[in-house]
């Protein structure tokens, strides 16, 4: 399960209504508690992918590096990742699935339907490979 305060439920699925038609993406930040992930903040990133910003997205390397290295030092991990479907479902893509390479990370998909956040989805990327990986349906809980 993942869970999640209100305000950064909301942030999340802004950040997809602010960057329609583009997809955005993010960062969930927190700490594992058993089976469940608390995210206690979230981080916007820039999409760098200048090609097809609308159907795919990418997080810089060095950006992805700076965000895991300030949370640390407020003693959060890296538990998640965000993005949107702009006039998509809020299901994850083949594409979705290969650039996935977090285990035990989230991947949350806002889908966004006229500019509007819609349904919004969870998903934890299980496996030990990238052979064997899923990514399973996870239930969200906000509050
Ligand atoms: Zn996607």
């Amino acid at each position: 399960m993942l869970k999640l305060r209100r305000s950064d439920y909301d942030s999340l699925r802004r950040h997809g209504e602010e960057t329609y038609p583009h997809e955005c993406c993010g960062v969930l930040l927190g700490q594992m508690d058993g089976d469940q992930r608390r995210v206690t903040s979230i981080a916007r990133c820039g999409n760098t992918r200048n090609d097809s910003p609308h159907n795919r997205y990418d997080i810089d390397p060095k950006e992805l590096i700076r965000i895991q290295r300030e949370g640390r030092e407020r003693g959060e991990d890296i538990i998640g990742f965000y993005h949107s479907h702009p006039d998509h479902p809020p299901r994850w893509s083949s594409t979705d699935l290969v650039e996935a390479h977090w285990f035990g990370c989230s991947y949350v998909i806002t889908a966004v339907e006229e500019g509007k956040a819609a349904v919004t989805n969870s998903f934890e990327l299980i496996g030990s490979d990238e052979d064997d990986k899923k990514l399973l349906d996870e239930k969200i809980e906000v509050g």
